[in-house]
């Protein structure tokens, strides 16, 4: 078992590489590795050496996941996945997904030569922001037979395709499928910044993940009468925008008053939109997201009566569409208690929570049991140069990602699972 100390010299070593991954980027003046870049092979080329001087086998799949595998102490030993994603949203911070990835590297380096069970293959997931083709989590997508035809067609910004930015990265888009899951996989483990305030405020550096959150995005569009600011009456208005406004309001209450909710107005739009005119049509979206599925539908369903009832009061019409529904993902309540157990060994007290952001471990989660770890977010910051780490708590994360895997490797229930993919 290494030391305090071993741990906090290689924390500072993971930090070190992120800042360095940090530094391949496609922008000059900050970070932006989106999917597929140029500045994605330097990335893969950095990580690679890191990998091979542990002794595992590095592999690119055809959707442009790195992996490096780290054999297990028998041949045909079982695998478990560890890791996170390597391309980043512009102007960002270090850590966001990095983090995950290289801390993998950092966990085996812990395990000095020992081998376990099970075989560790650390993954670079090659896309995960939606950044550069509008739709996220592609390069977990392909683990699980998600990229279709659909997706492979769209296109960037520049009209490339999803599968000709795979061709010019030399890789085939045709072998897609065998990026899939194999039967030999007993699990994923995913590290990952909290990228909010939660840790933070409770004094804890580490967070398990109990659930992803469902969400849904709806656009709410009211409809009145665009008439002149001037001459019409108060009591005679039919005024879009304020209505829009009582609703707004509505939400914010709902959700305050309703635990674990979160529900934003992040966007509206008044229309004839001049200073002197009663708006006729104002539209606002939704965004609601609870770790509950009941609970994240009924708040919607009293939203929807909320806005259908200030309509009418208001002699108004009100209509919405749905833009996304997606249902929250539990997170493998096994994998979740032995997180627990090994954040107490590391010397902390293990805060169960929700994440409110998507990961990739939500996309593994349909086909593998798997788990995650945050780790606290100095100010909450993310998604910006900003975003930092605190170097004990990424000690304390390696001694627990050390702690996990070594109790995983003496737990029947574990090594007995099958999977299902
Ligand atoms: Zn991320």
């Amino acid at each position: 078992m290494p030391t305090t100390g071993d741990f906090t010299n290689l924390a500072e070593k993971v930090i070190a590489r992120c800042r360095k991954l940090a530094s391949l980027s496609e922008d000059a003046g900050g970070t932006r590795r989106t999917f597929l870049s140029a500045p994605m092979h330097d990335c893969h080329r950095e990580v690679s050496f890191w990998m091979k001087a542990l002794g595992a086998t590095v592999s690119l799949d055809a959707v442009g996941n790195l992996r490096g595998f780290y054999p297990g102490a028998s041949p045909g030993a079982p695998r478990v996945l560890v890791g996170s994603h390597l391309d980043t949203v512009p102007n960002a911070g270090a850590f966001d997904g990095t983090l995950g990835v290289v801390l993998a590297v950092g966990l085996v380096e812990s395990l000095d030569g020992q081998k376990l069970p099970f075989g560790i293959e650390i993954f670079g997931f090659s896309e995960e922001e939606g950044v550069r083709f509008g739709v996220p989590f592609i390069g977990s997508r392909a683990l699980v037979g998600r990229v279709d035809e659909e997706l492979l067609g769209r296109k960037d910004e520049l009209g490339i395709s999803v599968r000709k930015a795979i061709q010019d990265f030399a890789l085939n888009p045709n072998e897609i499928s065998k990026a899939a899951l194999c039967d030999d996989v007993l699990g994923y483990l995913e590290f990952h910044i909290e990228q909010g305030p939660v840790l933070e405020s409770l004094g804890r550096p580490l967070g398990v993940v109990e659930a992803i959150v469902g969400q849904n995005r709806l656009e709410f569009t009211f409809s009145g009468q665009a008439n002149h600011a001037g001459t019409t009456p108060m009591n005679l208005r039919r005024d879009a925008l304020a209505a829009a406004a009582e609703w707004i309001v509505a939400v914010e209450n709902l959700a305050r008053r309703t635990p674990g909710i979160v529900a934003t107005v992040g966007f509206v739009e008044a229309k004839p939109g001049a200073m002197n005119v009663i708006a006729g049509e104002a539209r606002a979206t939704l965004d609601i997201r609870h770790a509950s599925d009941r609970a994240r539908t009924e708040a919607l369903d009293e939203l929807i009566r909320q806005a259908e009832s200030i309509a009418t009061r208001r002699a108004l019409a009100v209509k919405w569409r749905t833009l996304l529904a997606q249902h929250a993902v539990a997170m493998d309540p096994f994998l979740t208690e032995q997180i627990g157990h090994a954040v107490q060994k590391a010397g902390c007290e293990p805060h169960r929570m929700a994440s409110g952001a998507g990961h990739d471990a939500m996309i593994l989660a349909e086909k593998i049991p798997a788990a995650m770890i945050f780790l606290r977010t100095p100010g909450g910051i993310s998604h910006d140069p900003a975003e930092s780490v605190h170097l004990d708590d990424v000690a304390k994360a390696l001694e627990c990602g050390h702690h996990l895997l070594t109790q995983l490797a003496t737990s029947r229930e574990f090594l007995g699972r099958t999977c299902r993919a």
